[in-house]
């Protein structure tokens, strides 16, 4: 087990990490007003990486003030659209100039492994805003035919300044999610990084103004939910909130949110099914159930967790699944030999580890792992329940760590019940070669997503959301995105 050492990261990174790291306000990186600060941990060994500026409800409105400014004053906002174009263009491009910078940031704050880091999160990152750079020319309304003498047609307008709250397990890219089209359609932010994750969207601040971005377009205040999150969600100048995280959270953003009938979007938690029909491909299935539950550790929204198994192919699934959970190397994410690393906290860990006691005294069998590992970080195996019964707390809740339970079933309208039957409705993944089957489940499950033959592809020209507790609206998917941050005037123009 090996951990990098500091003199092996890029020397920006150093450079970045060795002093305090400041708030983001107005166009300039800041100390906090109050002058506190928190610790940055690396989660593969619990040690400090850096010092992070810790803001307060002062800094809020400072934030706050700024975004409203620079709404109000027109310059980005009234910019045409080609030029907001351009500099979210810009932005991606130098994305992608630092973007081993970022991974590596992003790799030792978050503890996924860096190839990881760099492949999907740093470059989806770089992804979203070309993608969303291209849409700021694409947002129009509608003209409609009334009569010769009246002129009617919708505009879609920037819907203000936004709140924007967000989680750890995909720092950097759970962030361009929203600030992609938030920009395109030129609204004006406040961003809340994670306090386990500051680090890559404070890095990435200085490329918002080298980008061209003017000041006050985008303020970064990490700091905590309960003062920071709170501050930001009761803000009285900030006109949408978007917020990322857990559903008990999200139901207090949303109560703030109606003191002042603010639009909001949530993103929240899942429980979401995997179905295996006996006529999958089981080798295909097997790689992707896997991947679909332990990705990111388990620390995915949308992540299959709940595994159906029609019963001709149950016992040879869980074998398979067993076999592929053993070739897995859990270790330091910064280590080439790491498949997988650590969780994002103590509590995290903790709190896995509860579930799986759970899981053993309400009777489900534990087929693989279980356990933490090495000493020191937040380690856990990939571990594997089968004969689980649907009530059992581990079928229901959403753990949010490498467990899957997997259930066995005979017939297919009995699963799409079984898989409907949660509070959440995220996502979901169905097996099969008799695509006649996999259409009728897709058309039955209550999921914003359904993936067939495969899992957990959130592709920016393809709306994410939830049904259910899983949340409000969609992000990305170009104008199901837009539609987030925008408000629609309908305009009437008598010319008799
Ligand atoms: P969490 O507590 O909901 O945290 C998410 C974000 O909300 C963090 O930035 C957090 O700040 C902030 N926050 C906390 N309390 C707040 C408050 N009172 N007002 C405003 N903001 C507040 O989530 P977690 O427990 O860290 O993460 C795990 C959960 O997040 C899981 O249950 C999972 O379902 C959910 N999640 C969902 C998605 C999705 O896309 N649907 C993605 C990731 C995670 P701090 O910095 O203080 O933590
Ligand atoms: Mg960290």
């Amino acid at each position: 087990m090996k951990n990098f050492e500091f003199s092996q990261l890029k020397p920006k990174v150093q450079e970045f990490l060795n002093n305090e790291i400041p708030l983001y306000i107005n166009g300039e990186y800041q100390k906090a007003s109050s002058n506190a600060s928190f610790e940055v941990l690396d989660p593969s060994t619990g040690k400090q990486i850096a010092t992070a500026s810790e803001a307060n409800e002062t800094d809020v409105n400072l934030a706050v003030q700024a975004a409203r400014n620079a709404f109000d004053n027109g310059e980005w906002t009234q910019m045409p659209a080609q030029e907001r174009s351009n500099i979210l263009y810009e932005f991606a491009r130098l994305l992608k100039a630092h973007r081993e910078e970022l991974a590596e940031l992003e790799s030792i704050d978050s503890g996924k492994v860096y190839e990881t880091a760099l492949a999907d999160d740093i470059d989806g990152t770089i992804q979203q805003f070309e993608y969303y750079a291209g849409f700021a020319t694409q947002i129009s309304g509608k003209t409609t035919q009334i009569s010769n003498d009246l002129v009617a047609y919708t505009l879609h307008e920037p819907i203000g300044v936004v709140g924007q709250i967000i989680p750890w397990n995909f720092p950097l890219l759970m962030a361009s999610w929203k600030l992609g089209a938030a920009l395109a359609v030129g609204c004006t932010i406040v961003i809340k990084p994670a306090m386990e994750t500051p680090l890559s969207l404070l890095y990435a601040a200085q490329l918002f103004k080298e980008a061209g971005f003017p000041d006050g377009v985008v303020n970064i205040v990490p700091g905590p939910g309960r003062t920071v999150g709170e501050a930001l969600t009761n803000h009285t100048d900030v006109d949408k909130l978007a917020f990322t995280g857990s559903t008990a959270v999200g139901t207090g953003v949303m109560k703030n949110a109606a003191e002042q009938i603010k639009n909001v979007t949530l993103e929240l938690g899942g429980k979401s099914p995997a179905i295996v029909l006996d006529d999958a491909d089981l080798e295909e299935t097997i790689e992707g159930v896997y991947n679909g539950t332990m990705y990111n550790h388990g620390q995915n929204c949308s992540a299959c967790t709940r595994v159906y198994v029609q019963r001709n192919v149950y016992e040879d699934v869980i074998e398979k699944l067993k076999q592929r959970a053993s070739e897995v190397q859990v270790g330091p994410s910064m280590d080439p030999n790491s498949d997988m690393g650590p969780l994002i906290s103590e509590r995290q860990q903790q709190r896995v580890l509860d579930y799986i006691d759970k899981g053993k005294e309400e009777g489900a069998k534990l087929l693989c792992g279980g356990n933490k590992v090495h000493d020191a970080g937040y380690y856990v195996e990939p571990t594997i329940f089968v004969d689980v019964e649907d009530d059992m707390t581990i079928a229901r809740e959403e753990i949010f760590g490498p467990v899957m339970v997997v259930f066995v079933f005979d017939e297919v309208d009995e699963v799409i019940n079984r898989a409907n039957d949660s509070e959440y409705g995220l996502a979901s993944s169905v097996w099969t070669q008799n695509i006649k089957n996999g259409h009728y489940i897709s058309n039955k499950l209550k999921a914003g997503t359904v993936w067939i033959n495969t899992v957990g592809q959130e592709l920016e020209t393809m709306p994410f959301g939830g049904y259910k507790q899983s949340g409000i609206g969609r992000e990305m998917g170009g104008e199901y995105g837009i539609q987030s941050y925008t408000e629609v005037k309908s305009v009437m123009i008598n010319i008799d």
